[in-house]
């Protein structure tokens, strides 16, 4: 039998009438079945819905056994069922039992049947269940009926979406209403509660079957002539801003696809079939990301992305859902994403009550952000965009990593208590605010904090820091969509000095590359950009950048003492380069009659193992040293600081890591070089403890670590450390972190 698209249009009319009909979700899923094999005249229609991620329920049927229904259960990949489940393909054989794969289920009676076509019920490439038609004749079935109960699935997939089939059963709530725990790793803690925001959220369409396929394929065409323009616009706006080819390339690829005739053809006839505009949108990206999955070409699998990435423009366009550019943030909002790097997030700001993320690293300058402004993070929370919809409820566990989507009450009440918890510490901590960094045996310490952004600044009063230990400068780069103007740095830089209100600043110069990049000043591209040409290497090259930010800084200070770090000096060469380069910007500012710093201390990161073994010379002339531990850990261990795999096999607390900043201190003492470290890891208590007992005395962290830090250092013995250490790093263990929290536990 043939579904014309008259027919499938009439059929689809039908089933929505059911849906809308009171009743309960059994009910709509018997009727649909009931209307499938009539319309198609088999003898069969059964539809199978997802239990869990791997298990898929008969949840209605009509011709099979009616006993069955609930009871046969099936993994995906198994049986001819299972296998359209996992590899999201159709399965149209003529007779089922010579298929591979065919498992035969005698519970449901379905020997009789010879003829199978099942398909994935499935919505913007996730597969939620599987439609099956049967039929006692051997029959091949044609590729319009193939088509026309492809159509229904996608129906069947938004109301499913829509929570039409709530009732018996686990398999037929609707995906986004249950409540998820999702175990990820913690990337900052502290808890929240709020509500999700994806940073690319999922469209709801809530009719997706469509009465007027003409005006329906009008609304089409405007959708995409207007995205046609908008690509367009921007093709010429890459052109004249000379944007790379790589990113041009994409732009092409999008037009060349918003402009292909196939595309438009196939989306037409799903309309031409009784579905909405949007849901012909999603029909065709479900079937391109299941193509993703299997198309082993890299080159091929990134076009396709740019087509589903193309497909999600125009279903924004087509609804108008979906964050635009300088939309508000909402309130408590929790950010969810795939992936964010660190310019998106500082686009969101400060406001964010909490991040969720599917992959990410500890590592990474987004986390690194997100620590700054003390925002609980939880990364490698698997599949969560999948499972979160906008405005959801969720929690967000940063001490443990997990993030509770549409937590039940229960969860909820636990998580106020937990949080009332942290509020008291926190003013357990400002009762030491004022009061100094000093040890039970009269060891004084220096705690400083990290900064980058102007909203930073307020920290420094409030957490009790003593200065600015790192003020990340590319930070006010990332912010920016072009080359921030001299003028304009100079004013920001004065404010980070008056904000100070006399308390030292080292502001860091410019760390652009590996993942911090800039829109409008993208590096080449490179195998390895953390290893790559980045930081310094950029600054001695790119000589006018580094020159304009020099005479911002210099101007910015109106005559008080400054301090100035070069990032990711590797050697000695570079750092007497980097100070020539600063000692002639400071002569011509003297010389142009500019106020020049009354100090002005100039110092290097140490972040790449070579720079500890650096000539004597080296550190006799640098001011100071600042330990960037988040870099010299990736190169000590030679594990990517963004990739969690390798990042999280080796602690900071290793006696071979330890072992090398004592020997990095001691060559500071000996040749009277001040020394700080300034990398993540000294704003976690334990760590602190274990950088201090190697001989550190300041550090600098994020702000809301100030009050933790200080609170560990005022109830310890330095001296007592110092020999439990000593003895650990000698045990043979390879981290000496057992046997310091063990101590640290007993000392309060
Ligand atoms: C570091 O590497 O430890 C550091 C402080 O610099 P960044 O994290 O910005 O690379
Ligand atoms: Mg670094």
């Amino acid at each position: 039998m043939r579904l014309a698209g008259q027919d499938s249009r009439k059929l689809l009319t039908k089933l929505r009438d059911t849906l809308a009909e009171d009743g309960d979700g059994q009910e709509r899923l018997d009727h649909i079945t009931q209307l499938v094999s009539k319309s198609m005249g088999t003898q069969v229609c059964s539809i199978y819905l997802r239990r869990d991620r791997q298990t898929l329920e008969l949840c209605a049927t009509q011709g099979l056994k009616k006993a069955s229904v609930h009871q046969t259960r099936m993994r995906y990949g198994e049986g001819l069922v299972g296998r359209v489940a996992q590899e999201a393909i159709p399965i149209n054989a003529e007779d089922a039992t010579k298929e591979k794969g065919f498992r035969y289920m005698p519970e449901t009676g379905e020997e009789r049947y010879s003829s199978l076509l099942g398909v994935p019920i499935q919505r913007l490439g996730e597969v939620l269940g599987v439609l099956v038609v049967q039929s006692r004749k051997k029959r091949k079935f044609t590729d319009d009926e193939v088509y026309a109960l492809e159509i229904v699935a996608m129906l069947i997939a938004e109301m499913k979406e829509l929570g039409a089939f709530v009732g018996a059963g686990e398999a037929m709530t609707a995906p986004h209403q249950r409540a998820l725990m999702f175990q990820g790793a913690s990337a900052q803690e502290g808890s929240a509660q709020g509500t999700v925001l994806l940073h690319d959220p999922q469209i709801v369409i809530a009719n997706p079957v469509a009465d007027n396929p003409k005006a329906e394929k009008k609304r089409l065409s405007k959708a995409m002539d207007q995205l046609r323009i908008s690509i367009n616009d921007l093709l010429k706006a890459n052109k004249a801003s000379a944007a790379n080819d790589e990113q041009r390339d994409v732009m092409e690829a999008y037009r060349m696809f918003a402009n292909s005739k196939g595309w438009m053809k196939r989306l037409r006839a799903s309309i031409d079939s009784g579905l909405a505009a949007e849901v012909a949108v999603e029909k065709e990206q479900s079937a391109t990301r299941a193509r993703m999955a299997r198309v082993p070409d890299p080159y091929l699998r990134e076009r396709l992305h740019d087509l589903d990435d193309l497909s999600n423009r125009l279903l924004r366009q087509l609804t108008g859902q979906g964050r635009q550019a300088g939309d508000a943030i909402p309130e408590n909002a929790v950010l969810v994403a795939r992936n964010i790097g660190p310019g998106e997030l500082l686009e969101y700001g400060k406001s964010l009550k909490g991040i969720v993320l599917e992959q990410g690293s500890v590592g990474s300058h987004a986390a690194i952000i997100a620590r700054a402004w003390a925002i609980p993070m939880v990364i490698h929370a698997k599949r969560i965009t999948v499972d979160a919809l906008n405005g959801d409820a969720i929690l967000v566990d940063g001490d443990q990593g997990i993030a509770h989507l549409r937590p039940d009450e229960s969860i909820t009440a636990a998580y106020s208590e937990k949080m009332a918890m942290a509020t008291q510490a926190k003013e357990r901590y400002a009762t030491i605010k004022d009061k100094p960094a000093l040890t039970k045996d009269g060891v004084r310490f220096e705690l400083l904090m990290n900064a980058g952004l102007m909203v930073d600044l307020p920290s420094l009063k409030s957490s009790g820091a003593e200065g600015v230990g790192l003020f990340r400068t590319e930070l006010q780069f990332l912010i920016r969509n072009k080359m921030p103007m001299r003028d304009e740095l100079a004013g920001l830089y004065e404010h980070v000095f008056d904000a100070a209100d006399g308390k030292p600043v080292t502001f860091r110069t410019l760390d652009i590359g590996s993942d911090k990049v800039l829109p409008y000043f993208r590096p080449e591209e490179e195998p390895n950009p953390a290893m790559g040409w980045r930081a310094i290497r950029v600054g001695l090259e790119r000589k006018a950048v580094m020159r304009m930010q020099l005479q911002a800084l210099l101007r910015a200070s109106k005559g008080r003492p400054m301090r100035i770090m070069f990032p990711f000096v590797a050697q000695f060469e570079e750092f007497q380069q980097a100070k020539a380069m600063l000692n002639k910007v400071y002569k011509n500012e003297k010389r142009l009659g500019h106020r020049v710093p009354s100090e002005l201390k100039v110092g290097a990161m140490l972040e790449t193992p070579s720079l500890a073994f650096a000539p004597n010379q080296f550190f006799e002339m640098t001011d100071f040293i600042s330990i960037g531990g988040n870099d010299l850990k990736q190169f000590f261990f030679a594990a990517d600081r963004e990739n969690e795999r390798v990042r999280s096999r080796y602690d900071t607390l290793n006696v071979s890591f330890l072992t090398f900043l004592e020997l990095i201190c001691k060559r500071c003492f000996d040749l009277g070089t001040p020394v700080s470290f300034c990398g993540e890891d000294a704003g976690k208590p334990l760590e602190a403890l274990c950088f201090a007992a190697m001989g550190l005395r300041t550090i600098s962290m994020r702000p809301s670590s100030i009050g933790p830090v200080k609170n560990m250092l005022r109830g310890i013995n330095l001296a007592e450390a110092r020999k439990v250490i000593d003895a650990a790093r000698v045990s043979g263990d390879q981290s000496v972190r057992k046997t310091m929290q063990a101590w640290l536990d007993q000392q309060s």
